[in-house]
């Protein structure tokens, strides 16, 4: 496994995290734990924020909290100075409950429906990012209800494409979201947007998909979005202030992933944006990016307790651990790769090759194919790193598992920043009516 962060071997030949050993953590909190390393989020935070500022460009870096989204996440993005994306009605909620700054809300999505819209009128969120046409004429009657002028954006798809796995690209001309570039629609919808009078149209937003490794996508998608900016002034008398260029910067999840520095991505944003604009002799509008993976993701380990082995003579050899694809669905989504230790037995020579299993009855449920690792024990600890993002954020209570505990580390200190669920919780909602009490049945 790959140490980064404050994550290291130390004296014990245990993995520590955030100046913890991760023994303790299991004793303390239990397993699977979600263990967050808070230096290396705030480090994550910062690189943006320092290279947006270097560029001497107006900026916001909003953090997209679908990729963990939890309120003492909310604080630190708060207290690091970024803006915050959200999703849905829940993150929103999050967000207010945690204190965020509802003008550094933004809000995305392809299907917002009406109740979400006015619970982010009434919050008086910083942008709704509108994705079609249907919510562009809901949003200004809403709005116009309410005697409230709200801030657009429009997501654009510019037909980028990125190299990326293909259930996460977006920036292709089939997509679900957003505008078509190509086809005209974004034109129109330009057009309409700035007749509306309860709509205050900043710009355009585009993403174009996730876990990207090159500049090139970035670079492409700010041509051809700067080249329509450039149209709708000349044609529609429309001066874009924002342009918003998402997410999707890339991490390291294993050997073969080879992302570029914070700095790298922002750099060829915005030289990218000072180049044409400059060129164009049009005002320089205010970038916005949108990480989301690239702040949380590698900060992530999921430390598990290792219980039961199979040997199938000749296949393979399973290891299951006490968590799987409740905590974590990425393999079985998208067969995503990891790393991991064995995180008790940090310093002992890797002699056997396993596939670590969950717990779920669902043959999919796998974690890791082919891990390195020391013969593992029953009771061994098992850390699998860069589970920050999309991990606990997709985590379910399939087989009724309840939802593991997460904790931040930091200087030596856990806190817990989500309690593990309850068997309250997992009956909680659960009603049984009158006619099935067992009283009833029993008459
Ligand atoms: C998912 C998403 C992001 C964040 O993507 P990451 O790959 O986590 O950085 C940003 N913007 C939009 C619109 C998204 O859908």
């Amino acid at each position: 496994m790959y140490l980064h962060g404050t994550s290291k071997v130390n004296d014990n030949g245990r993995l520590e995290i955030g100046g913890c050993d991760v023994q303790d953590l299991a004793a303390q909190h239990g397993t699977p734990l979600y263990i967050v390393d808070e230096a290396l989020v705030r480090q994550r935070c910062r690189e943006y924020v320092d290279a947006f500022r270097a560029s001497g460009l107006q900026f916001q870096v909003a953090y997209a909290s679908k990729a963990f989204c939890v309120m003492a996440m909310c604080r630190i993005a708060d207290e690091e100075g970024m803006s915050l994306d959200v999703v849905s009605d829940g993150e929103l909620y999050t967000a207010l409950q945690a204190g965020f700054p509802a003008h550094r809300i933004h809000f995305h999505g392809n299907n917002k429906t009406p109740e979400e819209i006015e619970m982010a009128i009434d919050a008086n969120i910083g942008c709704f990012v509108v994705d079609n046409f249907i919510e562009l004429h809901m949003l200004n009657a809403i709005a116009a209800e309410k005697g409230a002028v709200v801030k657009v954006l429009l997501r654009i798809t510019p037909g980028v494409e990125a190299h990326t796995h293909e259930y996460i690209s977006t920036g292709q001309q089939d997509s679900k979201f957003g505008f078509d570039l190509a086809n005209g629609s974004a034109y129109k919808a330009i057009k309409e947007a700035s007749s509306l009078p309860n709509i205050d149209l900043l710009g355009v937003h585009s993403h174009i998909g996730s876990q990207i490794f090159e500049v090139e996508g970035f670079t492409m998608a700010v041509e051809k979005v700067s080249a329509f900016a450039v149209d709708v002034r000349r044609e529609l008398d429309v001066t874009f202030r924002v342009i918003n260029l998402g997410g999707g910067f890339g991490i390291r999840y294993t050997e073969g992933d080879t992302p570029l520095q914070v700095s790298e991505y922002v750099k060829a944003i915005t030289d990218g944006i000072k180049t044409f604009f400059s060129q164009a002799g049009y005002p320089t509008p205010e970038i916005w990016v949108e990480p989301g993976r690239s702040i949380v993701g590698e900060a992530g380990t999921t430390l598990y307790t290792v219980g039961t082995s199979k040997e199938i003579p000749g296949v393979r050899k399973y290891i299951a651990v006490d968590g799987g694809m409740t905590d974590n669905p990425r393999f079985a989504l998208y067969e995503s790769k990891y790393e991991a230790m064995l995180a008790n037995r940090a310093t002992e020579k890797a002699t056997e090759t396993v596939t670590v299993a969950g717990k779920c009855c669902e043959s999919g449920d796998k974690l890791i194919i082919d891990l390195e690792l020391p013969p593992a024990k029953t009771g061994d600890l098992l850390a699998v790193s860069c589970t920050g993002a999309y991990n606990y954020a997709m985590a379910s209570n399939y087989n009724r598992i309840r939802r593991p505990a997460v904790v931040f580390v930091k200087d030596g200190q856990s806190d817990v920043v989500v309690k593990r669920e309850s068997f309250g919780d997992i009956v909680g909602n659960d009603i049984i009516p009158a006619r099935l009490e067992k009283e009833a049945v029993a008459k």
